[in-house]
C-alpha cells in the first residue's frame, strides 16, 4: 500500500470494479494540513455523469447481490476486515497525513472501525434470526427482511475510515449495493477504503466510490430515484438540505449531524478524572469529533479549580507534527476549518468571554493549520461560543449553582448528541440520565466513548433516522415484509 511518495499521485474513482478518472478528467488537490499550500495527491473532481454511471452499475449489481447468501456477504466483509487489520499502520498514516490527527488517534480510528466491523459481521446472523415463524389457527406468519437496493453513503472528513465502515458494512451485509462519496478533505482515506473493498473480492458494482465536491455531485446522488437510502454524516446544515431533497422521492435518510456536547462537573466529582475527560474529549483529533466535549459546565464550588487545572493541562500539551509519536495534538483539517475556528475564537473574545489559554498557533506552527488547545471561561448562554458548534480545540467553561441549573444549561442547545456528568451522587446521576436531551449519556466517562452494541445517534438537530451501530444500524438498510401462509386442507 502506498503511503507516501515524492511524486504526486493521481487517484481515480472505483466504478464497477474499474478504476477510472472523472468523465471530464478534472481533479482536485488533497492538501497536507501540516504544510499550507502543499499537495498530497490529486483526486477526481467527479461529475454528475460519474454519479449516474456509479448508480447504473450499483443498480445492476443489486440484482444478484440481493440474492447472495448471508455467509457469502459475511465472508467478503471478513476478508475486508482482515485487510484492514493487516494494513492498520499504513491506513493510520494516511489518515494522519491528510486529516492532521495524530498517528495514535488515527490508529485508534482504524482499530475502532475494525471492532465495529467484526461486531456487525457477528450480529447480522442473529438479526435475521429474529424473523421467527408465529402460528395461529392454521395460519402461520413471519416477517422477512429485504435489502433496499442502491444506497448512498456520504461521509465527513473527521473519521474518514471509521464512519464509512460503520455505514458500509451493515449496508453490504444486508444485501444492498453502495455508491460512496468520501469527504472532500479526505479523499485519500476514502479511495484507500474502496481499494480494500475491491481487494476483499466484493463482486463488480457492489461497492463504488466517487470522489468530488459535495456541491457539484451531491444533488445528483441524492435526487436519483434509484438510490433508496442515504446514510449521511456531516453538518446539520447539509443534512437538512439532503433530508429535504430526499423527501421528494421518499428516500429514507440516516443523518448523523453536529453537536455542542456538554460535560457537567458536580462539586463531589473526582476532579482529576473529570478534567482528564474534558481534555481527552475536548482536544483529541483537535476537537474535530462529533462527540467532542465543547461546553464544560462546572459547579461554582469547584469552578476556579477546574478552570486552572484545564488551562495548566492545555499548556503542557505538545502541538505539532501528527506523524511524531510524541505529539498530543496535530493541526486542524484544513484552511476552512482553520478560518472558522479562528473566527469563533475572535467572536468569543469580542463578546466578553475570557481566553485562559490557546488561540491560533504562532511561530513555527504557522507553517500549517495549527490551533493551540483553547479554553474560555466566563462563558454565558448568550455567547456564540456557547451556542454554535465550533468543531475545533476550544472548550467553553460555564459556571452553575445546582444540578437543575446545569441540566437547563446543558439542554439549552439546538443539538443533542452526546453528554457526560462527573459525580459520586447516584441520585444526581439518575436525574441527569432522565432529563438530559441527548442520544448519549455518560456517567464518569468522557463524551466520546461508545460501544458498537449500543445505538449511536443524536437527538434534536444532531440527527434523524435510525441510529448507527446496535441493531438499528442494520435495520436502517432493510425493508420488512409480513408473510401469511394458510396450509391447504
Ligand atoms: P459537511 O456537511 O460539510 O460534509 C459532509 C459530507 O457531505 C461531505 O462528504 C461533503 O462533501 C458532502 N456534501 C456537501 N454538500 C453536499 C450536498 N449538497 N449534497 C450531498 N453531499 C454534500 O460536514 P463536514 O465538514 O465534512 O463534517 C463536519 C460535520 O460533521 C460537523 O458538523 C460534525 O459535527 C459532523 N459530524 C457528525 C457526526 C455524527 O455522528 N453525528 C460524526 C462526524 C461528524
Amino acid at each position: 500500500m502506498t503511503t507516501a511518495s515524492s511524486r504526486i499521485e493521481t487517484y481515480q474513482n472505483l466504478i464497477g470494479n474499474k478504476w477510472i478518472s472523472s468523465s471530464d478528467g478534472s481533479t482536485f488537490v488533497d492538501e497536507d494540513p501540516s504544510r499550507r499550500g502543499s499537495t498530497l495527491a490529486l483526486f477526481p473532481s467527479s461529475t454528475v455523469q460519474d454519479i449516474a454511471k456509479a448508480i447504473d452499475v450499483a443498480d445492476a449489481a443489486f440484482k444478484s447481490w440481493k440474492r447472495s447468501a448471508l455467509e457469502e456477504r459475511q465472508r467478503h466483509a471478513t476478508r475486508f476486515l482482515d485487510l484492514l487489520e493487516r494494513e492498520t499502520e499504513a491506513l493510520a498514516s494516511i489518515v494522519a497525513r491528510e486529516n492532521g490527527k495524530t498517528l495514535r488517534e488515527a490508529r485508534a480510528e482504524v482499530v475502532s472501525a475494525l471492532v465495529e466491523g467484526r461486531h456487525h459481521v457477528a450480529q447480522v446472523s442473529r438479526f435475521y434470526g429474529q424473523s421467527l415463524p408465529a402460528g395461529t389457527q392454521g395460519c402461520s406468519g413471519w416477517e422477512q427482511f429485504h435489502p433496499l437496493g442502491v444506497v448512498a453513503i456520504i461521509s465527513p472528513w473527521n473519521f474518514p475510515m471509521n464512519v464509512m465502515c460503520r455505514k458500509a458494512l451493515p449496508a453490504l451485509l444486508t444485501g444492498n449495493t453502495i455508491v460512496f462519496k468520501p469527504a472532500t478533505f479526505t479523499p485519500w482515506s476514502g479511495v484507500t477504503m474502496a481499494k480494500l473493498f475491491e481487494s476483499a473480492g466484493f463482486p463488480e458494482g457492489v461497492f463504488n466510490c466517487v470522489a468530488g465536491l459535495g456541491s457539484s455531485i451531491g444533488n445528483a446522488l441524492v435526487d436519483d430515484p434509484r438510490v433508496k437510502a442515504i446514510s449521511f454524516t456531516g453538518s446539520t446544515y447539509v443534512g437538512k438540505k439532503i433530508h429535504e431533497r430526499a423527501a421528494k422521492n421518499l428516500t429514507r435518510t440516516q443523518l448523523e449531524l453536529g453537536g455542542k456536547n456538554a460535560l457537567i462537573i458536580m462539586p463531589d466529582a473526582d476532579l482529576k478524572a473529570a478534567v482528564d475527560a474534558a481534555i481527552i474529549a475536548g482536544f483529541a483529533c483537535a476537537g474535530q469529533w462529533c462527540t467532542s466535549t465543547s461546553r464544560v459546565l462546572v459547579h461554582r464550588d469547584v469552578y476556579r479549580e477546574v478552570c486552572d487545572r484545564l488551562a495548566a493541562r492545555c499548556e503542557e500539551m505538545r502541538v505539532g507534527d501528527p506523524m511524531d509519536e510524541k505529539t498530543d495534538m496535530g493541526p486542524v483539517a484544513g484552511t476552512e476549518q482553520f478560518t472558522t475556528i479562528s473566527k469563533a475564537i475572535e467572536t468569543g473574545l469580542a463578546e466578553g468571554a475570557r481566553m485562559l489559554t490557546g488561540g491560533p498557533g504562532k511561530g513555527d506552527l504557522e507553517r500549517g493549520y495549527f490551533i493551540r488547545p483553547t479554553v474560555f471561561d466566563n462563558v454565558t448562554p448568550d455567547h456564540t461560543i456557547f451556542r454554535e458548534e465550533i468543531f475545533g480545540p476550544v472548550l467553553a467553561v460555564t459556571e452553575f449553582n445546582s444540578l437543575d441549573h446545569a441540566l437547563e444549561l446543558a439542554n439549552n442547545s439546538i443539538y443533542g448528541l452526546s453528554s457526560a456528568i462527573f459525580t459520586r451522587d447516584v441520585d444526581a446521576a439518575h436525574r441527569y440520565i432522565d432529563r438530559i436531551e441527548a442520544g448519549l449519556a455518560h456517567i464518569n466517562i468522557h463524551t466520546g466513548f461508545k460501544l458498537p452494541a449500543l445505538p449511536f445517534g443524536g437527538w434534536k438537530d444532531s440527527g434523524s433516522g435510525l441510529p448507527e451501530n446496535s441493531t438499528t444500524g442494520l435495520e436502517f438498510f432493510i425493508q420488512r415484509k409480513a408473510v401469511y401462509w394458510k396450509a391447504n386442507s
